[in-house]
């Protein structure tokens, strides 16, 4: 019997898309015929969590998640999923509050990272995942990682086109060469991996498009459901 994956979703919809099939794909291939995966999915409006991120409203955005959270776990959720980078801003908070485990992305990027023997790795995302402390620091005090982020002029092209293109569907060859120079100044400053840790960048770039390892974010978070749903996930990769 697999357990019930609850999803915040919609943050965006365009990501989430890819963890809804993602997961299903990871239980067919396991399974076979036609087998799924056991999903509970909330999808919220995105332009109402963008508020509160401009506002830098954290508060009450994890106070919003977390009653979502709640509701997912009401209904059966057996752990919570929040398909965002960003939100994991919160995702302490979230947990606290929940009552079933939060798989948290951080630590399932960095549980690979690791596996692949990765000591300095470039950090795609938005300006709150790049330049506020959850992530970085996460990263360094639980698995003693040196991430890098990219200069003041590269961050804010990769946000503005995180939100400006990616959000809102629209992929682009000119963004996709800009992340691959980007990638390639990284490069040249020590990254030995790029993160991905932004859960649409997979939309725009891939391992086909460097010679560094790439960790997708969205991917891993993704197959780490699909193995908590069948009782496989190490307890590391999961808080709460
Ligand atoms: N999905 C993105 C992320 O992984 C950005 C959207 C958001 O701000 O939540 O960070």
């Amino acid at each position: 019997m697999q357990q019930t994956i609850g999803l915040i979703g919609g943050m965006s919809w365009e990501s989430t898309a890819i963890y809804y099939k993602e997961i299903n794909e990871i239980v067919r291939q396991r399974r076979g015929g036609l087998a799924s995966a056991d999903i509970l999915l909330r999808s919220v409006n995105f332009e109402d969590i963008v508020v509160l991120q401009k506002a830098e409203q954290w508060e009450q955005a994890a106070t919003y998640l977390a009653s979502i959270g709640r509701q997912l776990a009401d209904a059966g959720a057996g752990c919570i999923v929040i398909c965002t980078n960003t939100m994991h801003l919160v995702a302490d908070t979230v947990a606290a509050d929940i009552g079933v485990p939060l798989i948290h992305i951080i630590d399932v990027t960095g549980a690979a990272l690791i596996a692949a023997r990765v000591k300095q790795p470039l950090l795609l995302a938005t300006r709150y995942t790049m330049e506020q402390p959850f992530y970085c620091d996460r990263l360094r005090q639980r698995f003693g990682l040196s991430p890098i982020i990219p200069d003041e002029d590269d961050r804010s092209r990769i946000h503005n086109v995180i939100f400006d293109e990616l959000c809102c569907g629209a992929v682009s060859d000119q963004s996709r060469q800009a992340f691959v120079d980007i990638i390639a100044r990284g490069r040249a400053r020590g990254a030995d991996a790029v993160i991905l840790g932004c859960t649409e960048i997979g939309l725009l770039i891939g391992p086909e498009h460097t010679e560094v390892p790439v960790f997708d974010s969205t991917k891993l978070h993704a197959r780490a459901a699909a193995d908590f749903a069948e009782g496989k996930l190490s307890a590391d990769a999961v808080l709460g």
